[in-house]
């Protein structure tokens, strides 16, 4: 997916491009281009921030004219969006929706889904009335960080007037939804003139709008340099560049440590990703940490992704404690449904600045989030002093059910959503599926492999690190690398391997023999022992699973130094099973046989091998007793599995995962 991390360190231009613009004919069209330049710069909007809408005339079945109003679909991206994001409400119906007195949320999603006109649409933006009752063609509206940190700031709404006089009609802070568009059809009717572009809502966002999508989107960028002229005459535009990271804490196991709590609190595992470059580092050494970080988000819709405030150190219990307060105090005897009481953004002179999510993706959302609030404060310092809304308007937004419903419909998380894992040997064959097969079941997963191409797959939620996993510095640094991006390990697959060559007993060297110790058994070693202590404080309780190898219930001739490592691997994994089993992690072994997209099995090594039994390579592969193909694929669905809860009461289990073997049975 395509992000823009820009720090708008230089002047905000439009993007409008004709050569770009022509590929959109239609006026619908036109509403889509504009709105992903919009989206194309995260100081306007981010992650579902933001929405834009246009007034279309159509023409209905029966060829009468009706007015609608294509409103982007709450949630949607406006980076990413198409014409399907945007759904289509009847117009006059909606914008009449303004003359009630009151409207509960319910009441208004009815409203709005049964003047849809097109079933499969999205839900309509929250702000769906707003838009209807403005008269012009085309509305955009976003959260743009220059604004809200002017009316962030002391005398917001007098510096908000200066910036703009008559050109924007100023709503006060209302939350949004029904309440906000009630407000906004009542002063913009008394307050809008013939010279209006826009509107500033305070402590969220602009509105601008026009009759055609350059105009309207124009008018925005303008709008949004006015604020950012304004901070940089009021010197607080630029700001000090830290040279130095000057954060302390080297030592991993202590941020394991808090991931524990953290979880713990949340009730569920989750992922602590640490942000520790000099402008973190000079954030979480402010002398002022304490008072300005705890004001509150930038805006109330950052609460769902952050919390209303961070935590300030490591002390989880006081953090939880606080923030059942803060839910009792705002939900006066209101009967809802208790969020967990987990922070979300961590402030830390010992790390820097941690994000928390439910996921590596979700952690890096409210890492995108609060870089900007960090950017947004210390900017609002610099104007007069950074204030926020008052907790009880971030509390309403926080437990109002729309916004959760954003949350909702990303759907539950999957079976290891919050959890890491650790795979080695992952370029290839095995390690490569149970990458994938764990990845699928929400895992963020930490790949290890001597091959280059590892380090190329690097995501949200992977990442690739070369390392030759007989070198214990390098495993070191693997494994800290792995802290410091997801907070823990919970998963360690332990599947890289070497096969060496066909060899006889009587011709087998003691180089041979010693590396495929090494590799085999001396490396998994220092792996387990390296990782026990982050095993040990997994939510759910470490999990190991090591690739064995048919070879050890059944040797074969010529491969000595390869069962034997194996062999000597599977009783390591037993005895680690029987040590471990008090710290809660469980060690199982698979022990495939015949997979044959593998790393190890060159076709040199595949025609040795079906020599030593006198078979052709083909019969070879299906050697078993279901005559079947064994995959890469079907291993790491078992590793996988067995990680899951379906295997929570297993541990030392040798499983073999090989078509059936009549020398095994
Ligand atoms: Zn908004």
């Amino acid at each position: 997916m395509c992000r823009i991390q820009s720090d708008r360190t230089v002047p905000m231009l439009s993007l409008w491009d004709e050569v770009e613009a022509a590929q959109f004919t239609d006026i619908l069209g036109h509403r889509v281009y504009t709105s992903r330049l919009l989206g194309r710069e995260p100081s306007l909007v981010l992650h579902g921030g933001g929405n834009t809408s246009v007034k279309v005339r159509e023409t209905d079945l029966w060829g009468d004219g009706r007015d609608v109003l294509y409103i982007k679909g709450s949630g949607r991206d406006l980076i990413h969006i198409d014409r399907e994001g945007f759904t289509p409400l009847r117009l006059e119906a909606t914008r009449r929706l303004a003359v009630l007195d009151a409207l509960t949320d319910l009441d208004m999603a009815n409203a709005l889904a049964i003047n849809t006109l097109n079933p499969k649409a999205p839900p309509p933006s929250v702000e769906a009335i707003l838009h209807a009752i403005l008269p012009h063609k085309y509305v955009d509206h976003t959260h743009a960080d220059a604004f809200i940190t002017v009316t962030n700031t002391e005398g917001g709404v007098d510096r908000v007037r200066e910036i703009y006089r008559n050109d924007v009609v100023v709503i006060p802070y209302v939350m949004p939804g029904f309440r906000l568009a009630k407000v906004c059809a009542g002063l913009f009717s008394r307050d809008a003139g013939p010279e209006t572009v826009g509107i500033a809502l305070m402590n969220h966002g602009l509105f601008s709008f026009g009759d055609d999508a350059r105009t309207s989107y124009e008018r925005m960028i303008e709008l949004v340099t006015r604020a950012e002229d304004y901070l940089k005459a009021h010197e607080a535009w630029d700001l000090p560049k830290p040279d130095r990271i000057a954060i302390t804490v080297t030592n991993p196991i202590q941020l394991a440590h808090l991931r524990h709590t953290v979880s713990r609190a949340a009730g569920r595992p989750m992922i602590l990703a640490t942000h520790r470059g000099p402008s973190e580092s000079a954030f979480v050494l402010r002398d002022d940490l304490a008072t300005l970080s705890q004001q509150g988000p930038a805006t109330p819709d950052h609460v769902i992704r952050t919390k209303r405030v961070p935590l300030l150190g490591s002390d989880v219990d006081a953090y939880r404690e606080g923030y059942l307060d803060y839910f009792h105090e705002n939900a006066r005897g209101l009967a809802l449904a208790k969020l967990d009481p987990a922070p979300r953004v961590i402030l830390s002179r010992d790390f820097g600045v941690i994000t928390c999510g439910e996921t590596a993706g979700r952690a890096d959302v409210a890492w995108d989030i609060y870089r900007r609030t960090i950017q947004i404060m210390e900017r609002a310092e610099r104007l007069g002093g950074y204030r926020a809304l008052p907790a009880r308007d971030i509390f309403e937004v926080e437990y109002w059910d729309l916004e959760q419903d954003k949350l909702r419909r990303q759907g539950e998380p999957p079976v290891f959503a919050g959890e890491v894992a650790v795979v080695t040997g992952a370029a290839s064959g095995i390690g490569r599926a149970a990458v994938q097969s764990l990845r699928r079941r929400g895992a963020a997963v930490v790949a290890l492999d001597i091959d280059p191409a590892i380090e190329s797959g690097t995501s949200t939620d992977l990442i690739g690190i070369l390392c030759d996993v007989t070198d214990e510095g390098r495993l070191q640094e693997a494994v800290a690398r792995a802290i410091w991006a997801f907070g823990g390990i919970d998963i360690l697959v332990l599947n890289a391997g070497i096969f060496p060559p066909t060899q006889a007993i009587s011709d087998l060297s003691l180089e041979t023999w010693r590396r495929a110790q090494r590799v085999n058994v001396e490396a998994n070693l220092s792996l387990l022992r390296m990782t026990h202590r982050y095993l040990c404080l997994g939510p759910h309780g470490g999990r190991v699973v090591i690739i064995g190898s048919k070879n050890v219930p059944a040797p074969g001739r010529g491969a000595a130094a390869y069962s034997a490592s194996k062999a000597a691997l599977t009783q390591l994994a037993r005895v680690a099973a029987l040590e471990w089993a008090g710290d809660g992690i469980r060690v199982n072994v698979v022990h495939p046989n015949a997979v044959f997209d593998t790393g190890i099995w060159t076709e040199g090594i595949l025609a040795e091998r079906a020599a030593s039994y006198g078979l052709t390579v083909e019969e070879y592969k299906r050697n078993n007793l279901f005559h079947t193909e064994v995959t890469s694929d079907n291993v790491a669905e078992v590793v996988a599995e067995l990680c899951g809860p379906l295997f929570a009461k297993t541990t030392g289990a040798q499983i073999p995962v090989d078509g059936g073997n009549e020398r095994v049975v």
